[in-house]
């Protein structure tokens, strides 16, 4: 059946928005992050479902990188897939980002932060998206062996060849991302937003001084792994689900799981309910009150995981 969004889903957009930085985009307080549950692995029925879910409640950003998957460029297909049957008449309503900067492709080309690279990987996952444009692409990691403004300059070009309409940087340190902003806004391609981890566990870009440069300096802010990757929520709280991340033993290892961590995840339950949230909102609503932080970027392995996430907003 072919989909209709729902039309109600800006009814609440004073609630669901937020500016980002000082720049002309609003995104919602919650995205959608397809770094996971969203590849060729995963069942494509329910990645469509839980996509739908967020449109139909006005999240209209969709975060990518051009190795999400598995298999890599997997999620882009799956976005190029949904763009073909279901999304295009909404490209409009849709803030759409993808990456590059880690390992895509075998040989000297396919990794870090070339203008070789980031060009060439840009225009693959514009293929696989099925898409003209993206509204926002990421250097997502810096290069410590590759000139800075070789780096910075492709993403300027990027621009000027109507290929991404924003910018932004992924887990840059401190002392670079100064010299980006910089960089970028001398060109007229202002940085639009910062990507960082930011949760209760790991508060990085908070203490290290990333969240008082993107305020100063009117960056936005979108937390990645809000949940650290499905710890702070009750996933965990009777042992591994066969089903879970954890279970995987790939990026969110069951070591992690210490006693002290159990008690941690029972504290903020406790903390949650007098609150009247879940575990998950709990955790999110920390970050959602921290300065500069435009949106957390969620994974949603179903439609209620991110049912539940999305009423951190009330
Ligand atoms: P989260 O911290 O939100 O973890 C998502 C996982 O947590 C889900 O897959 C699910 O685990 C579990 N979960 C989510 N909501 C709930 C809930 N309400 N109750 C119980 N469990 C829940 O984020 P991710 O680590 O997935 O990252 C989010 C996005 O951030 C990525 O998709 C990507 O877009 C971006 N990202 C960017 C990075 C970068 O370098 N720039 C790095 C990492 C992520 P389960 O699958 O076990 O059900």
């Amino acid at each position: 059946m072919r989909y209709v969004a729902d039309i109600e889903r800006y009814a609440d957009s004073e609630r669901l928005y937020a500016r980002c930085g000082r720049s002309g985009v609003l995104l919602p307080k919650v995205s959608l992050g397809m770094w996971h549950n969203f590849g060729g692995v995963n069942p494509y029925e329910r990645s469509r479902d839980i996509t739908h879910y967020a449109f139909d409640h006005g999240i209209t950003h969709f975060d990518l990188a051009n190795n999400y998957g598995p298999p890599y460029g997997s999620a882009e297909l799956t976005m190029g897939k949904l763009m073909d049957e279901d999304f295009r008449p909404y490209r409009d309503e849709m803030f759409i980002s993808t990456k590059a900067g880690y390992d895509m492709w075998e040989g000297p080309y396919g990794n870090w932060g070339s203008r070789k690279y980031l060009m060439a990987s840009l225009d693959q996952s514009l293929k696989r998206m099925r898409l003209d444009y993206v509204d926002l692409f990421y250097s997502h990691r810096y290069d410590p062996n590759t000139p800075v403004e070789e780096t910075l300059q492709a993403l300027v070009d990027i621009v000027h060849a109507g290929k991404a309409l924003y910018v932004g940087i992924s887990n840059w340190p401190l002392e670079p991302l100064k010299y980006a902003e910089e960089y970028l806004r001398e060109r007229d391609v202002p940085l639009l937003i910062y990507q960082g981890r930011l949760n209760m566990l790991d508060r990085e870009p908070l203490e290290g001084g990333i969240l008082d440069f993107c305020e100063e300096k009117g960056i936005g802010f979108i937390a990645y792994s809000p949940l650290a990757q499905g710890l702070l929520t009750d996933r965990y709280l009777n042992g591994i689900p066969a089903d879970s991340r954890m279970a995987q033993e790939k990026f969110l290892r069951s070591s992690r799981l210490t006693p002290d961590m159990l008690q941690y995840i029972k504290r903020l339950r406790e903390e949650g309910l007098a609150a009247g949230r879940t575990t998950a909102q709990q955790a999110l609503s920390w970050i959602l009150g921290q300065k500069a932080v435009t949106s957390v970027l969620v994974g949603a392995s179903s439609v209620e995981q991110l049912a539940d996430n999305l009423k951190v907003l009330g």
